[in-house]
């Protein structure tokens, strides 16, 4: 029986297993992607205690090797399924069974691209789906945002701040967005609409310099040094069907902190539990990008699931 497993490589997973460690809780973590996201990205230069730019998947490995220094038993392989009915078990790919007192999800959520391979091929060279995160890099340049939610009304207003011009392209003729957000974008001066228009290919051989739209079958190219991506995000939590851990309608993970924050009603009576970051399964947590589609950032994450980690000290003391 081990005292805490954890599931997820990235930064949550990671800097849960920094604490978790030299706490002496000798945590197993299953990574999936080394890394995480920002395994995958490029320069990140919002992280704490790094004067200059950092590639992702440098940083990531820091975390990983401080992790692997207090102990973490790293390893490489997904977990597929998850069972709480009597004692918490994981099952990996490979149809190893673990069993455990306390289980951190930490399993992020993976932005929707558009499929292209001239965008995968981009990605981290003008191509990005986090204007939080690159919209720094895009000072006085134009950008293109693709969407029509909330998130992608947010993300274009928070570009005007670096861009001269933002481009939202729109496969409908109307948003789904908010009313307000709708009229934010829509009066901002900055801020132009190409309705019924998708993106057909992303043009540049190692930075972004344009895109290519089709609209009522009309090809046309639009020039530009950024493709943002606002589509939506994918938790990655289909592993936990069957495990009785209580997801939203998109597959986010409910924690207590959430519950209570958001005050839902109808199932706040199902998180009597003391204890912050936890489930409403006993011994079951969860923190970064797999619980919060707010504010999805590394250190955001790996805030979260420090903070989960020294409630499962609480709740293993206490067990
Ligand atoms: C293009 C882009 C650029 C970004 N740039 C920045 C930036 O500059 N600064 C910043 O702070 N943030 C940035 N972010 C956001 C940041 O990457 C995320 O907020 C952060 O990675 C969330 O960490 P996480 O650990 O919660 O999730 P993730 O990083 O998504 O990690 C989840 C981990 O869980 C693993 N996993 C999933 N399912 C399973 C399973 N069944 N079994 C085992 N493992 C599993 C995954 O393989 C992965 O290792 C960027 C994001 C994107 C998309």
């Amino acid at each position: 029986m081990e005292k805490l497993i954890i599931i997820g490589g990235g930064s949550a997973g990671l800097a849960g297993a920094i604490y978790a460690s030299r706490a002496l809780l000798n945590p197993i973590l299953f990574e999936g992607i080394p890394g995480g996201q920002l395994g995958l990205t490029s320069d990140v230069e919002n992280y704490p205690g790094f004067e200059n730019p950092i590639l992702g998947p440098i940083l990531m490995q820091q975390f990983r090797n401080q992790a692997l220094r207090f102990g973490t038993r790293i390893v490489s392989q997904k977990i597929k399924e998850v069972k709480t009915s009597s004692v918490i078990k994981v099952m990996t790919e490979t149809d190893e069974e673990y069993e455990t007192e306390a289980l951190l999800i930490a399993t992020g959520a993976e932005p929707k691209w558009l499929g292209l391979q001239s965008e995968q091929r981009l990605r981290g060279h003008g191509v990005s789906a986090c204007a939080t995160c690159d919209g720094f890099f895009f000072k006085d340049k134009d950008v293109v945002v693709v969407g029509g939610g909330d998130s992608a009304m947010e993300e274009a207003l928070y570009l005007t701040k670096f861009a001269k011009n933002v481009i939202v392209v729109h496969r409908r003729d109307t948003f789904r967005a908010s009313k307000i957000m709708q009229e934010r974008v829509l009066n901002h001066p900055q801020i132009k609409v190409l309705w019924n228009t998708t993106v057909k290919e992303v043009i540049g051989e190692d930075r972004v310099e344009a895109v290519k739209v089709i609209a009522n079958g009309q090809e046309q190219t639009v020039s530009t040094q950024g493709l943002f991506l606002a589509i939506g995000h994918i938790p990655a939590t289909t592993f936990l069907a069957d495990s009785g851990v209580q997801l939203d309608e998109k597959g986010y993970i409910y924690t207590k902190e959430r519950v209570m924050y958001e005050n839902i009603e109808q199932i706040k009576s199902g998180y009597t539990l003391p204890y912050r970051f936890s489930t409403n399964i006993k011994g079951v947590f969860a923190a970064g990008d797999c619980v919060d589609y707010t504010y999805r950032q590394a250190a955001t994450a790996s805030g979260m699931a420090v903070s989960a980690v020294l409630e499962v000290e609480k709740y293993l003391q206490e067990a």
